[in-house]
């Protein structure tokens, strides 16, 4: 089959090595260099986005924040329904679909311009983040506020756009489930992934040493299915969750939910048999899910450093993944799965390397 990927970061080419493994072949529209590009090369192709489109038998995509029309442009090879695509990429619409279908979210309230925002926020008793309805990733586009502190700047700022405020969470952990859904609604996750930021970016993930009990693991794919089923979704989505409350009272509230393959999915590169990429792929080109094989993995995100150490090049338990991207503060350039036996192992090698690698930043 054709396949043509929307965006060209490194999912959209990690996306593009799974298209070439299982025999088919791809193109990718770089959305920043409005270009269609070949895989693994900075060379664009002499074809224009109509062109790439007609040539594809499906279109899928790298990350949902596509500007330039570009949904509404290739939409007849889309699986899914464009304003289904849209509820999912505005923060306001994706929350407003979880309560819905009683997913339990951060109790939010939108608001349009500076007017709402204050108002909002002159009614508040408690803590909150404030966020972009839009384009917001890695923490971008995310503020802090709490009672007691000045409304009329941050609101100034924050409500040039509109967005969200949404209550601060007490969270015990930040876990994701990244799952598939296939052409027949079969549906099948990962074990839940836990994560942990720094600086609102993803620092490390850890999976597969089975840290959750079954009932939260089963309330997460729960989630997932309902939510994947009402949308008819086909291919690989991440749900981002906080873990609330203590043993059998545990809760998972939805922070956000990406309709893609997602970071906190990396670890399955090196800890499953079939990893994101290649499950993506199999479901939307109509192959049946795999079985799941995965072992204990932990995967730690290169932030802004020029390079890895070279002992984790030469490190046996490490799996090096570097993107080929220009360092910038805050810019993932690569990531490192180490296999690991014990959770608390795993815990000790992410603190060790997450300090490590932010001082090479
Ligand atoms: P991503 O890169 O995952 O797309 P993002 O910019 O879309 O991130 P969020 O996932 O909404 O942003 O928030 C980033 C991080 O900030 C969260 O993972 C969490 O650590 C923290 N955070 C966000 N919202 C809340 C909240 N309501 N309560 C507590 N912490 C929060
Ligand atoms: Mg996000
Ligand atoms: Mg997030």
């Amino acid at each position: 089959m054709n396949i043509l990927i929307l965006g060209n970061g490194q999912l959209g080419q990690m996306l593009g090595k799974a298209v070439i493994q299982q025999g088919h072949q791809c193109l990718l529209y770089s959305d920043r260099e409005h270009k269609v590009m070949a895989l693994a090369s900075d060379q664009s192709v002499a074809l224009s986005l109509e062109e790439a489109k007609d040539w594809a038998d499906v279109v899928t995509w790298e990350h949902e924040h596509l500007g330039e029309d570009l949904v509404e442009r290739t939409q007849d090879k889309f699986l899914l329904k464009p304003e289904r695509f849209h509820q999912l990429t505005d923060r306001r619409t994706q929350k407003a679909l979880c309560d819905e279908l009683s997913i339990p979210t951060a109790p939010w309230k939108a608001y349009q311009n500076v007017a709402e925002l204050q108002a909002i926020l002159g009614q508040c008793e408690q803590a909150v983040v404030i966020k972009s309805a839009r384009g917001g990733y890695d923490g971008k586009g995310q503020w802090r506020w709490k009672p007691g502190q000045d409304i009329a700047a941050i609101a100034e700022d924050a409500g040039q756009h509109p967005g969200i405020v949404e209550d601060m969470i007490p969270f015990t952990d930040e876990v994701s489930v990244v799952a598939a859904r296939d052409h027949h609604g079969e549906q099948r996750g990962y074990p839940l992934t836990l994560n942990v930021h720094r600086d609102g970016i993803l620092a490390y993930s850890m999976a597969g040493a089975q840290q959750f009990s079954e009932q939260l693991e089963a309330m997460a794919q729960q989630y997932h299915q309902k939510l994947t089923d009402h949308i008819d979704y086909v291919g690989v989505l991440a749900i981002e969750f906080f873990v609330v409350g203590e043993g059998e009272q545990q809760q998972l509230l939805v922070n956000e939910v990406a309709p893609r393959v997602h970071n906190s999915g990396h670890w399955t590169m090196s800890g499953a048999n079939c990893d994101q990429f290649n499950l993506h792929i199999r479901c939307i080109t109509g192959l049946p899910l795999p079985e799941f094989l995965v072992a204990p993995t932990l995967m730690i995100n290169a932030i802004g450093v020029d390079g890895l150490p070279q002992v984790l090049w030469e490190a046996s338990a490490a799996d090096c993944h570097w993107y080929g991207k220009a360092p910038r503060p805050g810019r993932k350039v690569g990531h490192v799965n180490f296999m690991i036996d014990t959770f608390e192992r795993g815990q000790k090698l992410a603190t060790q390397w997450c300090d490590e690698l932010q001082k090479l930043a």
